[in-house]
């Protein structure tokens, strides 16, 4: 999925005085954007997403400020933090939000001030955001159900045996998408679906809670557990550990964060999604940067909002882990050393 850039559109600012294209250049070269991520709760935000977008964008415009932001899982935090830049002049807004409904203002506030607003992983249902730049989500809920379908199957659990769902944030769109995909797989398995729950603000303490109790209620029934991202499966498998199950359920899992490798490797998860964050955030750099000088790059795909608007997007590919693969994805590909994987069993 690539992006189509229009022709030299990032030279300029990248060469700086070399180029003749002298007034919008100029501010261009100095632009300030601004770069909202949702929550601290998630590894992700401040280990790949932010220092790769930052790199990206002082690569393609040395000049270029990027302001960020992050809204600790609240969405008029978020709100304010996204006034504020657009009060401090930025340019472009990416903007990753928690809750996708109500980031529509920040978009209607944008617009109101000719500020572009790229949607950033999780889509805003807005008509008016320029792009929307994620993974194919819907897939990595799909890739979740089946690896823990395909676990049970090969461990011999029969049919009708038990699968709790640890699902992602209500106001997070991708949550629905995962939920859907996993779904799609899990209800056709034969395996029975014990409970499921929305984890509010993707919050590994709350998804915890919430297994204690699952535990208590179901005990031996649980045979495997969804969980949605790498988080939400840290505190599920502090809770089985915490009521002493042994074996542990196979627990899924997405990000490929550190921890999570690392509860793989010591045979605690039984897998993690890898979504590649730094072409996410380098191509959202690049559509930012773009659209900071006047440009409009073109997109590969289309995307419909719940509203029913048609954004252009850029979707990538996620790819399951499970410890049979570790070496030839998050490490062939840079993330990890061994080493790091490694120091903490
Ligand atoms: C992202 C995941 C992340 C989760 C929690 C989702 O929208 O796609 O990568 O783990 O939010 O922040």
């Amino acid at each position: 999925a690539a992006i189509l850039l229009a022709a030299g559109s990032l030279t300029a600012c990248s060469n700086g005085s070399s180029n003749s294209n002298s007034a919008s250049t100029a501010s261009a070269s100095s632009a300030k954007i601004g770069l909202l991520l949702p929550d601290s709760v998630t590894a992700r935000y401040e280990s790949a997403d932010k220092p790769y977008f930052e790199a990206k964008v002082k690569a393609l415009c040395a000049g270029c400020t990027v302001l960020y932001s992050n809204a600790d899982g609240d969405a008029s935090k978020q709100q304010q933090q996204a006034e504020s830049m657009l009060t401090s002049g930025v340019s472009v807004l990416v903007l990753d939000p928690f809750d996708g409904e109500a980031a529509a203002s920040i978009v209607a506030e944008a617009k109101a001030k000719n500020v572009p607003v790229i949607s950033y992983d999780r889509l805003i249902n807005s008509p008016d955001s320029s792009y929307y730049i994620s993974f194919d989500n819907e897939k990595v809920g799909q890739l979740q159900g089946q690896a823990l379908v395909d676990k049970l199957k090969k461990d011999g659990v029969a049919a009708g045996a038990g699968i709790l769902m640890v699902n992602g944030s209500p106001t997070d769109n991708n949550a629905t998408l995962f939920k859907k995909g996993a779904h799609s797989v899990i209800d056709t398995s034969g395996y029975k679906i014990l409970a499921e729950y929305d984890t509010p603000g993707w919050d590994p303490a709350q998804a915890q809670t919430w297994v204690a109790g699952q535990i208590t209620q179901f005990g031996s029934q649980i045979t495997g557990l969804y969980a949605a991202n790498d988080g939400t499966a840290g505190g599920a498998i502090a809770a089985l550990k915490g009521a002493n199950v042994s074996p542990l359920p196979p627990v899924t899992g997405q990000d490929a964060e550190l921890a999570g490798i690392q509860r793989i490797l010591a045979g605690d998860q039984y897998m993690t999604i890898y979504k590649a964050f730094k072409p996410e955030a380098e191509q959202a750099a690049t559509l930012a940067v773009g659209l900071a000088q006047g440009t409009k790059p073109a997109a590969s795909a289309t995307t419909t909002t719940k509203g029913g608007a048609s954004i252009p997007s850029v979707l990538l590919v996620p790819v399951a882990v499970t410890v049979d693969n570790i070496e030839s994805t998050v490490v062939a590909d840079g993330l990890y050393k061994a080493s790091d994987i490694c120091t903490a069993d």
